[in-house]
């Protein structure tokens, strides 16, 4: 590739210069009559507005008036460049064709949107219409900017929407990739009444079925998975989300009936056993040694395979709702193990679920506590549960300190005053303590009262610092964590409680 320019010493001249805006070396990105500019400083004073001092007309301000420095016109500044869109005049930010970020975006969608015959899809017009109808039209460019080496960004969805290579239904949006993308689509496409609505936690679920049966490896089990999700799963959320939205937890809760009825099918399979020859003896043995969470979820499935004689008769034990079984270490540490290295979930179920797996505080109590519980001194993270404050252990105190700093952007939007750690939607409200135990259940922490008494046991035997050195995490193991999560974590050692220091057991 041949450079315009001789040596470096050229390029740094022909190109670098101070902004006399901000002040800093950088790419001169334009030449204005008060110096060089660099984009940064280009595009925010594109992006000024208003009467100008200068002259009284409403325009774009991107000069400076010699002397005060007042946002003045092009026109009052000596500017030899135009600003206004070639095709609507509107003064801004030009892109390609000296078009404006509005007539460019909709130049964009036009030629994405065409149907081969030069103009935009007809049942797609109503998109077109409301993408174009954003207060930003800047993220709507950015967002069809195709992505180097991505096929299936948001882009390339339109133009096979376009070319009716993706059928306008519910049915052809539930394979697309990527799905962030499609999921982001299909919402507008119901938003604007181009495909039926739909509920979204239900688009969700049938999703993330069609990925789970493709990821089984053993076509028997894939097939009676599918037809278990498929008669039975399906149809019932269908019926609920008839008369209301779906809960994200109504979601959770199929998701981890169809995760227990393939993992039901799986241990059978190590047995050297089929449904069929699935015996009495071997369903007391998976119930003997399943959590109480996974002999609720996979009920449903058992009733299924005997109702639809897949099985034989079987007695099932009965359904537990009592919650006197103490969480075991290891199941505890394995939660908070799971929560640590989840990035992808929420920062508030994150920071919830940690203070319950380490101190057992029921979600009454949780969803009481405000930002002062929270202290740091010296370094050190302390919650505020009780006298004396509790220590909080680095990781889960990363999790807690960057839900405060990402609760506060949201506190100028909707809860200006909001001291709350887990702030509710009705203003100067904290979360309803059943909402937040849903978030946690969902997640499958348990969180009724008997069971965080339970746990609260545990609590005495195993006080934070202590689950986390059965850890042994540090900021750089969560990686590993995160591979080894749903497996066995380093086992809680009885003699190993060189940090444990009094007090902490019964905050
Ligand atoms: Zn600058
Ligand atoms: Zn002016
Ligand atoms: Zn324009």
């Amino acid at each position: 590739m041949s450079r315009p320019y001789a040596t470096d010493e050229q390029y740094e001249r022909w190109y670098i210069g101070e902004c006399c805006r901000c002040g800093r070396r950088r790419n001169k990105a334009g030449s204005w009559p008060d110096g060089h500019v660099c984009r940064t400083c280009f595009d925010r004073a594109l992006r000024v507005r208003g009467t100008c001092p200068g002259c009284g007309q409403e325009r774009v301000l991107p000069g400076r008036r010699p002397g005060d420095g007042a946002a003045i016109c092009p026109g009052c500044a000596g500017f030899s460049q135009s600003f206004a869109c070639a095709r609507c005049g509107f003064e801004g930010k030009l892109h390609g064709g000296r078009l404006c970020t509005r007539c460019a975006f909709a130049g964009r969608l036009a030629s994405l949107l065409d149907d081969g015959t030069g103009r935009i899809r007809p049942e797609l017009a109503p998109l077109a219409d409301a993408l174009l109808a954003m207060d930003n039209p800047l993220s709507g460019l950015t967002w069809l900017y195709p992505r180097q080496g991505s096929s299936g960004s948001a882009d390339d969805l339109l133009r096979r929407l376009g070319r009716g290579e993706i059928q306008l239904t519910h049915e052809a949006f539930n394979g697309l990739q990527p799905w962030r993308a499609a999921s982001h689509l299909r919402d507008l496409l119901m938003a604007c009444g181009v495909l039926p609505a739909v509920d979204k936690q239900l688009c969700a679920f049938e999703r993330w079925l069609g990925i789970h049966i493709a990821a089984v490896t053993d076509s028997g089990h894939a097939q009676v998975v599918r037809r278990f999700a498929t008669w039975e799963v399906l149809p019932r959320l269908r019926s609920r989300a008839e008369k209301n939205p779906l809960s994200t937890g109504a979601r959770g809760y199929a998701v981890g009936q169809v995760l227990r009825a393939t993992e039901f099918l799986q241990w059978l399979s190590g047995r050297g056993l089929t449904l069929p020859g699935c015996r009495q003896v071997d369903i007391d043995a998976w119930h003997a040694g399943s959590s109480e969470n996974h002999r609720n979820a996979v009920r449903p499935f058992l009733q299924w395979c005997i109702a639809n004689k897949m099985t034989g008769r079987f007695r099932l034990p009965p359904a537990v709702t009592g919650h006197s079984a103490p969480m075991p270490d290891r199941e505890r540490t394995e939660h908070l193990g799971r929560v640590l290295a989840s990035y992808a979930l929420p920062l508030r179920t994150r920071a919830a679920a940690a203070i319950v797996l380490l101190y057992a505080q029921p979600a009454s109590r949780i969803v009481r506590l405000t930002v002062d519980d929270v202290t740091c001194e010296n370094g050190e993270v302390f919650l505020r549960l009780g006298d004396p404050p509790s220590p909080v252990p680095g990781p889960v105190a990363g999790i807690l300190l960057s839900w405060i700093g990402s609760r506060t952007n949201m506190r100028t939007a909707t809860n200006p005053n909001s001291a709350w750690l887990f702030p509710g939607r009705r203003a100067g409200q904290p979360m309803r303590p059943d909402y937040l135990a849903r978030l946690l259940n969902e997640i499958g922490i348990p969180t009724a009262a008997g069971r965080t008494s339970a746990i609260r046991q545990h609590v005495l035997e195993m006080p934070a610092p202590v689950v986390a050195d059965a850890l042994s995490y540090s900021q750089g193991t969560t990686a590993r964590l995160a591979a080894q999560a749903g497996g066995t974590f380093s086992r809680y050692a009885p003699g190993d409680h060189k940090r444990q220091t009094a007090g902490e057991g019964d905050s």
